[in-house]
């Protein structure tokens, strides 16, 4: 196996478990490992640090699968992982649906997250579980090489027959993979995979639709916003297909107007208000740039009692921070002064560029510009089917705010 030596002094993220290692880190490597392939990593004393999967063309260089010495890189220990992975989601009630274990009927939903990445201790490697088919994504040269048998595992683990494949996100450019999405097992009646989540109904296109079909991670906030939304008028901004959107009109929203720039989800949200019996007078769709939208609907003094911001990722790392933050407090600015008095702002930022101490400002900083008084009432993050490994901060990338305008 071939040996990463660290510069001197640069193993002390690695002793406090954060399974990255950057470029500038790396003082040599003996051998010469093809990418993805297991690594060992050593100090640059020589002593044992960890094996990692090896990654020349990101600046994330290696990946760290293992820090115990004794443990080997291979289809049993990522069986092992699996199966850890698997047992945090039982512990909250999800399992694939084709499990025999017989979970799924109690269960809120047939559709969570099995595997995310290096939260559950498999760096890159992020699988989906929408009823009885997954979707995969590796994102990383190390998930990448051990795909085949990671997809034979999932299928021995979870009794799934089918494996989607999504390895289609940017992120795989950084490593210097290309894109690739298809069928990895089994066969795919339709792309359009029928899921439920505490009683309503979605349609999900595993095939085109964003990550790997659906937003998994905002699973308890729409249960959040269902509860808030009675008797309200609802503003749901980059509503893709729809998932708030039902959630509140299932909550008794008075009156509901959900928008995105993509008349995809936009199609799709209309079809899963139809599957859930929303009727057209009820729930209306507009297809519109949120920035653009909302400065008209300001120009026409529209108001509301509850909006939804949940925009797509503005700064995927730090460098983008700013000009993301400039993009999150124009839009709720603009919110705060859509919303009635005593109206609720739901809003989100899934950047891993910013943290929830500084979406916290940003959002404070908006209120100021708009005028308005506010109170957090609520924060909000991801579920339980997306851990954070406690060693890994960056997997709590989902912060939102509930706040109530005075
Ligand atoms: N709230 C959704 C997920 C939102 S994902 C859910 O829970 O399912 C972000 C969405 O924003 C995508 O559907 C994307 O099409 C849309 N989008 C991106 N930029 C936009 C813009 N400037 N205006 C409106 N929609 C936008």
């Amino acid at each position: 196996m071939a040996v990463l030596f660290l510069k001197p002094e640069r193993e002390k993220s690695l002793l406090r478990r954060h399974p990255w290692i950057f470029s500038g880190a790396v003082q040599r490597v003996v051998g010469d490992p093809r990418p993805g392939e297991t690594v060992e990593v050593r100090d640059a004393q020589g002593q044992f640090l960890a094996r990692a999967a090896w990654s020349p063309h990101s600046q994330i260089r290696a990946r760290v699968w293992t820090f115990d010495p004794d443990e080997a890189v291979d289809v049993d220990f990522f069986r092992r992982r699996i199966r850890a992975a698997l047992h945090r989601r039982t512990l909250f009630g999800f399992a694939p649906s084709c499990a025999e274990s017989g979970v799924t009927d109690k269960a809120e939903t047939n559709a969570f997250r099995l595997i995310h990445a290096e939260s559950d201790a498999l760096p890159g490697l992020v699988v989906d579980c929408y009823g009885s088919v997954l979707v995969l994504q590796a994102l990383t040269a190390g998930s990448e090489f051990w795909r085949e048998t990671l997809a034979d595992l999932l299928l021995e683990l979870t009794g799934a027959t089918t494996i989607y494949e999504r390895s289609d996100a940017d992120v795989r450019e950084l490593e210097g993979l290309p894109p690739r999405s298809g069928l990895l097992r089994g066969t795919l009646d339709s792309p359009l995979i029928p899921i439920h989540e505490h009683g309503l109904k979605f349609l999900v296109n595993v095939e085109v639709g964003h990550k790997t079909g659906f937003y998994l991670d905002q699973r308890a906030n729409r249960k959040r916003v269902a509860e808030l939304a009675r008797g309200r008028e609802v503003l749901n901004c980059f509503c893709y297909t729809g998932g708030f959107s039902i959630y509140a009109a299932a909550g008794g929203a008075k009156s509901l107007l959900s928008v995105d720039t993509s008349s995809e989800a936009l199609a799709l949200g209309q079809e899963n208000a139809r599957l859930n019996g929303l009727s057209s007078e009820q729930a209306h769709w507009l297809e519109a740039d949120v920035f653009t939208a909302l400065r008209k609907f300001r120009d026409q003094n529209r108001a509301w009692d509850l909006i939804i911001l949940d925009p797509p990722k503005f700064a995927p790392t730090a460098s983008q921070a700013e000009k993301a933050a400039r993009g999150y407090k124009d839009i709720n600015r603009l919110a705060f002064k859509l919303l009635r008095p005593g109206g609720i702002l739901v809003t989100f930022s899934c950047s891993g560029g910013i943290d929830a101490a500084l979406f916290q400002k940003i959002v404070a900083s908006a209120a100021l510009d708009a005028g308005v008084d506010a109170q957090i009432v609520e924060h909000l993050s991801q579920g339980p089917d997306h851990p954070v490994a406690l060693h890994f901060p960056e997997g709590a990338y989902l912060k939102g705010l509930v706040c109530v305008k005075s």
